[in-house]
């Protein structure tokens, strides 16, 4: 057995959120060069230029990519050899938080109740956070941070089996023509195919931390990612919503085992701030 001090996750979490809300990863930054080098519109490439260029400055000053910095989503892979001590998970990821977004001047964005009072909690917290076990005496932390532009142009469809690959391309494209203008495009588009009600949006939340172009280990399922990827960009809402070739970045799915009777998929848009950081900690003899 070993063991982590939940501080030593309050100061990753920490300068996660720091990072993430600074750096746009590198496959994603790498995309918006491919796309500029695809797109004809001129409206288009403007936008494009425009988003490199935000890409530098954030890097170079430090500064947050977007206004909105987010919910700050947490996914944590917790090696079921290690155990916590000190305070709960929940608390310690909440402190990382409200460290990074106080100390940094990122911008809080939540409300505590979120049909009344909608007061904003002041410090970004609490964070969601998606926790699972898995073997070993590791623990592997990815902070998400997650606009709400984004958020509330995704959705999800409980369709019937029937509805085959057909249906999951249709449901795909009509979010996006539907919403994505307002996500502010170029998108990345995760879906999650299969499990139950919860667990498909959390499958394409999932989706959104493989890196741009990495297809699917399953041949089928990269088909149909190459497949819905061109389907959505011959929509041609293009970067900024201003028409073009380049609407989505990428397509990526992920899925699981289901129920007989269902067919569930789940759309979670990103938008060109696809932003994540991930670190680990090892967990220390008793
Ligand atoms: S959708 Fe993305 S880029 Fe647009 S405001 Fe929200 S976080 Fe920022």
């Amino acid at each position: 057995m070993r063991y982590l001090d939940s501080f030593e996750i309050v100061k990753l979490v920490e300068e996660l959120c720091i990072e993430a809300n600074i750096r746009l990863p590198e496959d994603v930054a790498d995309g918006l060069v491919k796309a500029k080098e695809h797109e004809q519109s001129l409206y288009g490439q403007a936008v494009l230029d425009d988003l490199l260029q935000n890409v530098e400055i954030a890097r170079k000053e430090k500064m947050p990519l977007c206004q909105d910095c987010g919910m700050t989503v947490v996914f944590v892979d917790w090696g079921q050899e290690v155990l916590l001590v000190g305070k709960s998970l929940q608390e310690s990821v909440d402190e990382g938080v409200r460290r990074a977004y106080l100390g940094s001047y990122l911008r809080r964005s939540v409300v505590s109740d979120p049909l009344y009072d909608r007061k904003n909690t002041g410090d970004n917290t609490p964070a969601v956070v998606h926790l699972r076990f898995v073997e070993g005496s590791e623990v592997k932390i990815t902070v998400v941070p997650k606009g709400m532009g984004s958020e509330n142009a995704s959705a999800l469809a409980m369709l019937s089996p029937g509805e085959g690959e057909e249906g999951v391309i249709d449901f795909v494209k009509d979010v996006v023509a539907r919403k994505g203008q307002n996500a502010c495009p170029p998108l990345v588009v995760g879906v999650g195919i299969g499990g139950n009600f919860e667990s498909a949006p959390i499958l394409a939340k999932r989706a959104l931390l493989r890196p741009i172009g990495c297809r699917s280990a399953d041949e089928r399922y990269a088909r149909l990612e190459e497949k819905m990827l061109r389907h959505v960009n011959e929509l041609g809402l293009g970067p900024g919503g201003y028409g073009g070739k380049v609407t989505v970045l990428d397509v990526l799915v992920e899925f699981m085992p289901t129920h007989i009777a269902g067919l569930p998929v789940a759309v979670n848009i990103s938008c060109n701030a696809t932003r994540h950081a991930g670190g680990r900690l090892k967990g220390r003899e008793l």
